[in-house]
């Protein structure tokens, strides 16, 4: 699986593709070498759970 990440550098603002192990690390951008935080972006949160859901019969 891979992450995308956007360079911060305003004047760059390049997309690339990171390894997920790479999660939570630092890479450099292949451009400008501005250092990038790789977050969790591939795992948004959703929204809390209520309880139990019921599961529908049939
Ligand atoms: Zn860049």
């Amino acid at each position: 699986m891979v992450l995308a990440v956007q360079c911060p550098n305003a004047k760059c603002r390049k997309f690339m593709l990171v390894e997920d192990h790479d999660r939570n690390k630092v890479v450099s951008c292949l451009l400008c070498k501005t250092a990038i935080k790789v977050g969790g972006g591939g795992s948004p949160s959703g929204p809390p759970k209520s309880g139990v859901r019921p599961i529908p019969k049939k």
